[in-house]
């Protein structure tokens, strides 16, 4: 990695500009970067992680089963399928084999603890990839889930100190979603809950589905609301840039499903509930000033709304993770609008495995006591792990 692209990582736009608005800490932890560490080498190597007195908790990392990507395959050998669908999986028409990624998802052996060796992660919390189970009919979702859940149980069981897990579930059959959350927290041992965010266009915030969160609540499942591409309502204009994915699609997505969750007042009907998102939490602590702000202006169309502040319900039943953002001013600012202890490290594997990033996030302008509680003892809370 060139030395402009780790300033501007650590920084900012420009590095004396990113210090400022970091402050001194910043400056300071600058002037302590090692000076034997190299620039760049001519093969541009990453720098492998140095040993740290924390654990490296990597909580959104994600893993398919062979048979979920047969059902893909059948899914786009039936007919049209909905274009985001498409844009995320078209490539498994060639066959499984074909795609370097699912290869990756699909590995829970050695060569997945050899990659997180090489960069330093101690742990992997695994969500079933998006868009999971949500695109199949209920009944085929349902029975997915469970085949999942127990497959992830049995790589977790061989890898205990590696591994940990969130149970996949079928929102489009809430009832069995509760009971599968119920099952997989009392009798399978996993942690909380992936859900890969809409359901063939259906938002959480619809009451159909809160039997859900009833079950989440009820068993301490923290649910974390992973993208996938905006819904078909939305799609076409993302669709036609080429932005429904990571590059900004994803965020919009969650961004508008986590706000859509909190106005319906999830969080006053269950107010034990919390969630979990991803990537710096979607831009939304970033926005979180104007978000009151509106919020308070009261709702135009809408029969109801919170109760509450939209800020108080990011400070008090959402957590957000680093997944695929190792950039200081982000997740400092994340850190300091939501506090210390909201905010948990994630590489988002194996779509974003990056060494030099691990590093970065090492380096970041705060203090031990808070990097711990970024990288371990954050996530040892929320998902219950023990330390
Ligand atoms: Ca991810």
């Amino acid at each position: 990695m060139s030395t402009d692209r780790r300033s501007f990582i650590k920084h900012g736009l420009a590095a004396p500009f990113g210090a400022a608005l970091l402050g001194k800490t910043a400056a300071a932890a600058a002037q302590q970067r090692p000076s034997a560490a190299p620039a760049s080498t001519a093969q541009d190597r990453p720098r492998a992680p140095a040993k740290v007195p924390y654990k490296r908790i990597a909580t959104e990392e994600a893993w398919a089963s062979r048979e979920i990507f047969e059902e893909y395959r059948k899914l786009l050998a039936s007919g049209p399928v909905d274009p985001g669908f498409e844009a995320q999986w078209g490539s498994l028409r060639g066959g499984i084999e074909g795609s370097r990624i699912a290869g990756k998802l699909i590995e829970l052996g050695e060569p997945r603890i050899a990659d997180m060796d090489a960069a330093g992660i101690d742990m992997q919390i695994l969500s079933l990839t998006a868009p999971g189970v949500q695109v199949f009919d209920p009944q085929t979702a349902t029975r997915l889930a469970a085949l999942s859940n127990d497959q992830l149980v049995e790589a977790i069981r061989k890898y205990p100190t590696r591994y940990a897990g969130l149970a996949a579930v079928a929102p489009q059959d809430p009832s069995g979603a509760a009971k599968e959350i119920e099952r997989a927290m009392t009798r399978l041992g996993l942690k909380g809950v992936i859900i890969n965010s809409h359901t063939q266009g259906e938002y959480l915030d619809d009451q159909k589905f809160w039997e859900l969160f009833e079950a989440a609540e009820a068993f301490n499942a923290p649910i974390y609301l992973h993208p996938q591409t905006p819904g078909p309502g939305m799609l076409q204009p993302y669709l036609s840039r080429g932005f429904e994915r990571a590059i900004l699609g994803f965020a919009h997505e969650v961004a508008f499903h986590t706000l859509a969750i909190i106005e319906a007042g999830v969080f006053d009907r269950f107010p034990r509930l919390r969630l979990v998102i991803g990537h710096g939490g979607e831009g939304l602590p970033y926005m979180l000033y104007r978000i009151d702000y509106m919020h308070r202006r009261g709702p135009r169309t809408r029969p109801q709304f919170a109760k509450r502040l939209p800020s108080e319900y990011m400070r008090e039943n959402i957590y957000i993770t680093t997944s695929g953002l190792a950039w200081a001013p982000a997740i400092t600012m994340a850190q300091s609008v939501l506090g210390v202890d909201r905010v948990l490290y994630a590489m988002d594997y194996p779509y974003q495995y990056d060494i030099e990033e691990v590093t970065l996030t090492d380096e970041f302008p705060i203090s031990l006591e808070d990097k711990t509680k970024l990288f371990q003892t954050n996530a040892e809370q929320v998902f219950a792990l023990k330390s």
